[in-house]
């Protein structure tokens, strides 16, 4: 078999191959390979005459949809590069994104189009459809070439402010010969699958997934935003076969009501990643789905994706793996390195180094995070501090910038914030550093307690005590009605450290 290179190939050969399979599902609205590769060149004509040319950033804001799907794939056809924007963000942080994109058009939601914008927006469902449909069908003559950029994602900004990555078409091709040739068969959709939508479209796990279903020339169900009842539905009724959720989503869909008599015979890979999953969690939802699940371990600079837990490693018995985030897919290095790049004993704690063929290309217009970042040989630090055992498997332990360093030892918070979600009246905890002149740090545990409990400090450190090492416990615990996130969840420890840090430098930065 032939491999696409760049999304706009692979959009065509799917209509040559499949014309009339369906490719889009949104509500009531189907669209066929035949008229989504119609669309793209639409689309991409439709930005020519406009007077935009290849390498132009063009904006997206709003969820998900079949038509933000097709926009996706019209940037591919024409070789624009393709910005959407999460938005659950604020209007300032949007304008941020699309500033430093340097995009100068907006397709945009309804409902989201008062957002501060130097330039022009096409309101999503008042006017995409006419336009594009206004637009010439006749193949584009622009050149798109695999090494050309695809996407330009911006990062959770769960360490910083977020950093635009400028990931290639390869970036996102060239893994799909490599699974199928290593038959990686929980990671690798047929042509016809269909999959569920789910997850935001401005993070890797949205555009990435839709895109990647363009691709495989799968049936893909677009989900504006994850829904429960929904998704439970769905999956019973087109008997889906792929789904990407949060830990937190897994969560959701287990609490809800309708997942007691769920059928998700179906599935072939309940995906699941973008941070740690208690391993409670994890057991509830194999038992109770009974289905394929398989761990995704990757981040945006990654194209998502490149170690996985796979489904073999969460039956019975392998509880102890069922902790790690998996191995390296196949054509996927890694190495755990200390301070200075150097690698690390087996089983010894210290930074993830990635190699892999999805590696981006660059964090746009941010030369020191580059030389930071990607060491100038094939590799990318992640910035997660992480551990490998003789096996293989990969232990994410936490972010570095997270690290605290109290009296020359390393805390993990995520160890410690573990011990302490066994208490019985917490129900949330983040675990910070905090300045001490002593020993230059000391843990701090922030908890919120479960309603109706007010857990006193000692009982709390008392919890940790007998738990887990003496200088990793809490020397102190603040009581807070909840835990600052971001839209995807992850607890954003620096915005609980920075009242105690203001005018002080922290020595892990
Ligand atoms: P920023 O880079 O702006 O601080 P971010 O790193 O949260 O934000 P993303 O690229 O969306 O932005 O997330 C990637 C990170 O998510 C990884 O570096 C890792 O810390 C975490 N992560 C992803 N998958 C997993 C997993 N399976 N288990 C644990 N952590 C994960
Ligand atoms: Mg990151």
């Amino acid at each position: 078999t032939l491999h696409p290179q760049t999304f706009g190939e692979a959009l065509a050969a799917h209509a040559q191959e499949r014309p009339d399979q369906i490719a889009l599902r949104f509500g009531d609205r189907v669209t066929d390979y035949a008229a989504f590769d119609r669309h793209a060149d639409q689309i991409a004509n439709g930005l020519a005459a406009k007077g935009y040319s290849k390498g132009d950033r063009i904006a997206y804001l709003g969820k998900n949809s079949d038509h933000a799907v097709e926009l996706a794939l019209g940037c591919a056809r024409g070789g624009y590069v393709f910005v959407p924007v999460i938005w659950r963000l604020a209007a300032p942080e949007v304008d941020f994104i699309t500033k430093d994109a340097g995009a100068t058009i907006l397709f945009v939601e309804e409902g989201f189009e008062s957002v501060p914008f130097d330039g022009q927006k096409i309101v999503m469902e008042r006017e995409f459809e006419a336009w594009r449909d206004a637009q010439s069908d006749s193949g584009v003559a622009t050149q798109v070439t695999a090494q050309d950029p695809f996407l330009q994602l911006y990062t959770s900004g769960t360490t910083g402010m977020p950093k635009g990555v400028v990931l290639s078409h390869y970036n996102g091709t060239a893994m799909r010969p490599i699974l199928q040739e290593n038959d990686i068969y929980w990671y690798n959709a047929d042509p016809g699958d269909t999959m569920i939508l789910a997850m935001p479209y401005g993070h890797i796990a949205g555009v990435g997934s839709a895109a990647g279903a363009a691709l495989a020339g799968q049936e893909l169900i677009v989900h504006a935003e994850f829904d429960p009842a929904l998704t439970i539905k769905d999956i019973r009724d087109y008997r889906v076969k792929w789904i990407f959720l949060v830990p937190a989503a897994i969560r959701v869909l287990l609490s809800h009501p309708d997942a007691n008599d769920a059928d998700f015979s179906s599935i072939k890979g309940l995906t699941y990643g973008a941070s740690p999953i208690p391993l409670d969690l994890l057991k509830e939802g194999v038992e109770r789905l009974g289905c394929e699940f398989a761990q995704l371990y990757g981040m945006t600079e990654t194209y998502g994706t490149v170690v996985s837990l796979p489904p073999d490693d969460h039956r019975p018995g392998r509880e102890r793996v069922m902790r790690s985030a998996g191995k390296p897919l196949p054509g996927v290095e890694i190495q755990i390195v200390d301070e200075s790049l150097t690698p690390v004993p087996t089983g010894e704690i210290g930074e993830v180094l990635i190699k892999s063929p999805t590696t981006m290309l660059e964090y746009w217009n941010r030369p020191e995070e580059n030389a930071k970042t990607l060491t100038g040989d094939g590799w990318l630090r992640t910035g997660d501090a992480g551990i490998v055992d003789e096996e293989g498997y990969l232990y994410i332990q936490d972010r570095i910038k997270d690290m605290i360093i109290s009296g020359g030892e390393n805390v993990y918070p995520a160890e410690v914030e573990s011990a302490l979600f066994g208490h019985d009246e917490v129900a949330d905890v983040a675990v910070i550093g905090v300045p001490d002149e002593k020993w230059g740090e000391t843990v701090k545990a922030v908890v919120v307690a479960k309603p109706g409990c007010t857990p006193s400090e000692d009982s709390i450190i008392g919890h940790a005590r007998e738990r887990i090492a003496g200088f990793k416990c809490p020397k102190s615990v603040d009581f807070i009605e909840a835990l600052p996130r971001n839209p995807s969840g992850k607890i954003l420890r620096r915005e609980l450290r920075a009242p105690y840090w203001e005018g002080k430098e922290r020595a892990v930065n």
